[in-house]
């Protein structure tokens, strides 16, 4: 069952254009920032985040999807009437594929065109670049920026549906309709206004397509929405941070009245719609902004509301009235004193964004849900999507204090791409050389803050990815191309010094508890690395990711037991992250006895192996049985099920 609040709405708002077409063509990725950035060589902000150095780093990088696709458009181009746009598509895969390709623009209140290109088979390593004319672009705006994203669709080995996007464009036409400029976000927020042109007078609606056609905002009950606009807030240099005391400014409704104001982060991820059960389509989607700071403000810039939005991304009902605001919402999130600060690079600088959306109310009688959808989706939208995700979860595990992820920034002395997780701090990649960048995947993003959730709870166990070295092929890495060392260091099937195995198994953990309701018993998600499963009796096959995979063990099943099952020589202080990641989502979500995030951490801090910190500790499961028995006293049926499960899913060793 999927929490929907305030979304069947949102979904009837958006108005898709069939805008027709027989061409083959064009291109995608999707970040924020321009890719002049080179090496993860970290700022002074990011040091400072760093906080005591001695913290370890975790090492993680997924692999892009086989199919890459991006702009070879300059960072702002200016076209005339018989301009192309130019993008690359490529099979990075070692299969032939067919790439079907599409236009996307979303532009104010809500309105998302598409137009298909056609599609193009690619063998591996192939690639093409397509020149889709500016009659392609389904909505035009003299005075608004509109999103651009060139989307390539292909289909999995095991059948489901990827969209991969380029990196975002934006563009706008001149008055006279001659010129069209096409730019990246940085020129946006730099020279356009953030999105809304200067000297440019407003103008209702959009011209749609080569026909002209005038198309309208959807007619909506009591409100209209208007555009939306990208702000830089504080800099990680100085850091801003809300407080709940801002929450203190409520204007109560008046009895029977009132306008409630819903907001939402659009995001894409590649990895969605594989056996999850929230934020699963692929593409373009809305999240709610859940626990997302924002203000509410009159025409005359007076603050009627600020504060943390409520689970559904809503505030309280206000007695707004009739006339015109703006939504503020910023990349900051919190709940129960748990903070989140989302800094995205952009002027080679770390920035707290700040999205404002106008918002018009023209029926102030009875209760009015105002559903603002702003139609941008970027580096940190999709970083804030996934965030506010992590925070509606039920236990959600964070403790009070202040987590920071850095998106569009790679991890201190690693590569631009990659990601990983320090302390407090979460890096999510920029753009591979050859494939989308990390922020297009879900599960990563809530991964790495999976990690910071563990560190501050817990400490981070001993990391030694060093493990595998006598597993069999179905236990280790090797069927992972890597020539930069860091994405086969640890795997979902690879056998690890259990405290490795641990340690990535609860990141994974955390990540299919973000998209799973624990009240359900199929837990699903989509691994981000090629996979070596068997195929017959003896042989094996290579899959390439995303992937769907099970992440909890069904009622009356045997677990997955993974590393019992191939590779069961030396299992003493061994295991599969895999293995552990069913272990803790059966053990915290399932039945009457489960334990709380809260027993978990206890369990681990209380063993002898961590006494008190489990930072740096190598802890072996004699200790965590050990440890469970003395927290919950050995008649306890918690500590039961916690050694049932563990047997279940195989992580007895
Ligand atoms: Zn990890």
């Amino acid at each position: 069952m999927e929490r929907r609040d305030g979304f069947g709405k949102l979904r009837r708002k958006a108005i898709w254009v069939g805008v027709s077409v027989g061409l083959v063509a064009t291109i995608g990725q999707g970040c924020g920032g321009n890719g002049d950035d080179v090496g993860g060589g970290e700022t002074s902000s990011e040091r400072s985040a760093l906080g005591q150095d001695t913290a370890p780093v975790f090492k993680d990088s997924r692999t892009p999807p086989p199919v890459d696709v991006r702009w070879e458009l300059g960072a702002r181009e200016t076209l005339t009437v018989r301009g192309t746009m130019p993008f690359r598509v490529k099979n990075t895969g070692t299969s032939a594929r067919t790439i079907r390709l599409a236009l996307v623009s979303s532009g104010a209140g809500g309105l998302v065109a598409q137009t298909d290109l056609g599609s193009v088979h690619l063998e591996p390593g192939q690639s093409t670049t397509l020149r889709p004319g500016l009659d392609k672009l389904a909505l035009r705006s003299a005075n608004v920026s509109t999103q651009l994203v060139v989307q390539a669709e292909y289909e999995t080995d095991d059948g489901h549906t990827v969209r991969v996007s380029a990196e975002p464009r934006f563009y706008h036409s001149s008055p006279d309709g001659r010129a069209t400029m096409v730019y990246d976000v940085e020129t946006m927020v730099r020279d356009y206004g953030g999105g809304l042109v200067p000297g440019q007078p407003p103008v209702a609606g959009y011209d749609v397509g080569a026909a002209g056609t005038k198309l309208e905002a959807p007619a909506t009950q009591g409100y209209l929405q208007g555009p939306t606009t990208i702000a830089l807030g504080a800099s990680a240099d100085h850091a801003e941070v809300a407080t709940d005391s801002a929450q203190t400014v409520i204007p109560a409704a008046p009895p029977g009245a009132g306008q409630r104001v819903c907001t939402t982060w659009r995001v894409s991820f590649e990895d969605a719609g594989f056996g999850e059960d929230y934020g699963t389509a692929q593409g373009l989607q809305d999240l709610p902004a859940a626990y997302t700071y924002a203000t509410v403000k009159d025409s005359n810039q007076a603050v009627k509301w600020q504060g943390y939005l409520d689970g559904s991304g809503c505030t309280p009902y206000l007695a707004l009235g009739v006339g015109s605001f703006t939504l503020e919402q910023k990349s900051q999130l919190s709940r129960n004193g748990a903070n989140v600060n989302v800094y995205t690079r952009l002027f080679g600088n770390q920035f707290i964004w700040v999205f404002n959306t106008a918002f018009t109310v023209t029926n102030g009688s009875g209760y009015t849900t105002v559903q603002v959808v702003p139609p941008v989706q970027v580096c940190t939208t999709n970083v804030n999507g996934v965030v506010a995700q992590m925070l509606r979860t039920i236990d959600n595990g964070f403790q009070a204090g202040t987590y920071t992820v850095f998106s569009n920034t790679g991890c201190p002395g690693m590569n631009a791409w990659d990601s990983c997780a320090v302390g407090w701090s979460a890096y999510i990649g920029q753009l591979y050389p050859d494939g989308s960048s990390d922020v297009n995947s879900k599960i990563i993003i809530a991964h790495e803050i999976g990690h910071t959730v563990q560190s501050v709870a817990m400490g981070m166990l001993m990391t030694n990815y060093g493990g595998d070295w006598d597993a069999p092929q179905f236990c280790n890495c090797s069927h992972i191309d890597d020539p930069q060392g860091i994405n086969n260091l640890h795997c979902l099937q690879s056998k690890e010094y259990v405290s490795a195995a641990e340690l990535e198994g609860f990141a994974q953990f955390m990540a299919a508890k973000t998209w799973n309701n624990p009240a359900e018993t199929n837990c699903g998600w989509a691994y981000y690395k090629p996979f070596r499963e068997h195929q017959g009796e003896f042989g094996s096959v290579i899959v390439a990711p995303p992937m769907a995979r099970i992440c909890g063990t069904p009622p009356g099943a045997s677990g997955l037991s993974w590393m019992e099952h191939n590779c069961a020589l030396n299992m003493t202080n061994h295991g599969v992250e895999w293995d552990w990641q069913q272990f803790l989502w059966d053990v915290t979500t399932q039945g009457t006895t489960k334990s709380t995030m809260a027993d978990l951490y206890n369990i681990y801090k209380t063993s002898a192996a961590c006494g008190g910190s489990c930072n740096g500790k190598d802890v072996h499961w004699a200790d965590l049985e050990s440890s469970a028995r003395a927290y919950y006293g050995q008649a306890d049926p918690r500590y039961a099920n916690w050694v049932w499960r563990a047997n279940n899913a195989g992580i007895d060793h």
